[in-house]
């Protein structure tokens, strides 16, 4: 299959053309890199020894998206391309608005113009917010988010929904990632944030590495067993598999649904902290600080749809998320 991948220089994307063209589909990576590093889609030509096309184009640029798009001619999108950080998203609410929901609008009105309606998009757990009952099932409810980003994820799956239900010639598969984490096990792609990491699995490394002084716990008095917030981390090659188990899953399901991509375990952030030590044999100076607002206190999946309509699991371990995020860390101390 000819697949274009919008966001594939960043870290889900990156990971997940290895697989693709591992896979023998022919792959174009539409990105603006202005969150990643085009080193990156070097990296995956050297790890699949295959040619990986890319035009830097910016999906609020519609003509040369649609020109793109009419040159590569498309059997399906996988959609990864957003704005992503929740803290500059409360400062920036309008960039991000615009960003992701007419991004998407111009991605959709494009596939439209050339006749492709197979569509992967990117969305998350935080749908589900602070989720009455683990694990959530795709059928928990969905809610309002706590910041701007959550909603640009909440507002587009509801117009992929909408656009669905009006033309039945769209299969759309929403994506919904619980905590993605790790590199690829070659420490040739891996997590590039920049400035300093806010994500958990970034900013662990960092202090392993001895960059940062220390982690800051944010909260060890939730309702928890050790009363730090829970989540599912899953591996980030993993999730890059699941890609392609919802592009062969699409043809068989009519309109939008949603699949949950997460492990099933929860996993709080002592034991994140532990296992990472454990496999790095470093030591990670932490200490324990307030509650970061918004912070949900414990969400993980029951991935159940995604492994019985999907036949995707994940099956990667903690230790080895762990493992091959040091690995990278390490071989790669500056990011690319
Ligand atoms: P990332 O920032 O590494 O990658 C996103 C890519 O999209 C970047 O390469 C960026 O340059 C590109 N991009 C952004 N806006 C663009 C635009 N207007 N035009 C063209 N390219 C644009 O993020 P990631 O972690 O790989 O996440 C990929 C997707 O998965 C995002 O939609 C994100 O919201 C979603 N997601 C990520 C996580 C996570 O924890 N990483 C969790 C749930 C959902
Ligand atoms: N966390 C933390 N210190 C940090 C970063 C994160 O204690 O420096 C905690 C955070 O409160 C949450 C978990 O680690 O409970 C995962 O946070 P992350 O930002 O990686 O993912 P998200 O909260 O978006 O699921």
């Amino acid at each position: 299959m000819n697949v274009l991948v919008t966001g594939g220089a960043g870290y889900i994307g990156s990971h997940t053309c290895v697989e693709l063209l591992n896979a023998g589909h022919r792959v174009l990576v539409i990105d603006n890199l202005c969150r990643s590093n085009p080193e990156a889609l070097n990296r995956v030509r050297k790890i699949t020894g295959k040619e990986l096309l890319f035009r830097r184009i910016d999906l609020l640029d519609y003509d040369p998206l649609l020109a793109a798009l009419r040159e590569f001619s498309p059997d399906a999108v996988v959609h990864f391309a957003a704005l992503k950080a929740v803290g500059e998203s409360v400062r920036m609410p309008l960039t991000y608005y615009e960003n992701n929901l007419a991004g998407t609008l111009n991605l959709c009105r494009a596939m439209s113009a050339v006749n492709c309606k197979n569509l992967v998009f990117s969305s998350s757990c935080t749908v589900y917010g602070n989720p009455a009952r683990v694990p959530v099932t795709e059928a928990s409810p969905t809610q309002n988010a706590e910041c701007p980003y959550g909603r640009t994820k909440l507002f587009v799956e509801e117009i992929l929904r909408d656009a669905a239900a009006a033309d039945a010639a769209w299969h759309i598969a929403l994506l919904r990632y619980f905590n993605p984490v790790g590199a690829h096990p070659s420490g040739l792609l891996g997590e590039d944030p920049r400035g300093t990491p806010n994500n958990l699995l970034p900013y662990i490394a960092l202090v392993a590495a001895g960059k940062l002084p220390e982690l800051s716990v944010f909260g060890n008095d939730y309702p928890t067993p050790d009363g730090t917030c829970i989540r599912d981390y899953l591996h980030v090659v993993d999730l890059a598999k699941g890609h392609l188990a919802a592009l062969d899953g699409l043809p068989r399901f009519a309109g939008a649904r949603a699949w949950n991509f997460g492990t099933g375990a929860g996993v709080s952030v002592l034991e994140v902290i532990a296992a990472f030590a454990s496999v790095s044999g470093k030591k990670i100076p932490y200490k324990i600080a307030p509650r970061r607002a918004g912070d949900v206190v414990a969400t993980y999946a029951d991935p159940t749809r995604a492994r019985e309509e999907l036949n995707w699991s994940a099956e990667l371990p903690l230790a080895q998320m762990c493992a091959d995020a040091w690995r990278w860390q390490t071989q790669n101390p500056d990011g690319y």
